[in-house]
């Protein structure tokens, strides 16, 4: 694992800090102005970061104070990744806080609903319940994990493998599963899934979560790509 760098490092890595604040412009972290002090400086206190001081993201030049950054990253896991708020460009790696668990693959010949030109690619998620950990909404409580082993299929074709690929790389960073409250069943405290949509029935379609479904590889893939899972991942 990346050591965590300093909140302080990792602001001043992908905001380059202004010399003249935007004279109109509001910060969309606190909602002051940027020529104003940060709204956060009773909460938040920086060493060498000042109430007044404004950064800019480095490719998408959206402008922060400093501080705000430093008060929503604090707030967040600190894995030493940074999302901007506006555009939700992600600088660095962003990771999630996934509870450990396992993913497993395996291929059969049986074709999906709409993929009859190929097999099908099955995956296994198993996750037992535990206790949270820092990174989750209630630190030392315990978290249930109803449903596991999950199943989940994909089509053995081209894309599908691409997709595998990139699903290899959003489980390893923990972003495939979070621990918060199921829209489906409403309890707290348990793993759920989180913004990336996997297919749980393979030749039914009774949740919604089946085949076929022509979109799902590219909606797969956007979604991929809004976490930075991106095929750019696979050539490093
Ligand atoms: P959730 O209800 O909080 O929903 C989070 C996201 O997962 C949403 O985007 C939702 O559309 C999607 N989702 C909901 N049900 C899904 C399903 N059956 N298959 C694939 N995606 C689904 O998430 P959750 O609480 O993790 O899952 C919803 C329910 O589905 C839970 O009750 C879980 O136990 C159950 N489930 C069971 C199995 C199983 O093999 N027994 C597999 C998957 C999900
Ligand atoms: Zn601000
Ligand atoms: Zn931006």
């Amino acid at each position: 694992a990346v050591t965590p760098s300093e909140p302080e490092q990792v602001v001043r890595k992908y905001l380059e800090e202004l010399r003249g604040a935007p004279a109109d412009e509001d910060c969309m972290i606190c909602m002051e102005k940027l020529a104003s002090p940060s709204g956060y400086s009773d909460a938040c206190e920086g060493k060498t970061i000042k109430p007044e001081a404004v950064g800019q993201l480095t490719k998408c030049q959206h402008a922060f104070h400093l501080l705000c950054v430093l008060a929503m990253y604090a707030n967040g896991n600190q894995d030493g990744s940074l999302q901007c708020p506006s555009c939700k460009t992600i600088y660095g790696e962003k990771t999630g806080t996934q509870p450990k668990g396992k993913m497993e693959v395996s291929t059969f010949t049986q074709s999906l609903p709409g993929h009859q030109d190929c097999g099908t690619i099955q995956i296994v998620y198993s996750i037992s319940r535990g206790i949270q950990g820092p990174e989750h909404p209630n630190p030392g409580m315990p978290y249930t994990a109803r449903g596991f082993p999950r199943y989940c299929y994909l089509p053995d074709n081209e894309k599908g493998r691409k997709v595998l690929d990139l699903l290899r790389v959003a489980w390893k960073r923990r972003l495939i599963f979070t621990v918060g409250t199921s829209s489906t069943t409403g309890e707290s405290n348990t793993v759920v899934w989180n913004e990336i949509h996997h297919k749980t029935e393979m030749d039914t379609n009774l949740s919604g979560h089946g085949y076929p479904d022509p979109n799902y590889l590219d909606n797969v893939l956007a979604e991929l790509a809004a976490q930075g899972v991106t095929e750019a991942c696979l050539r490093q």
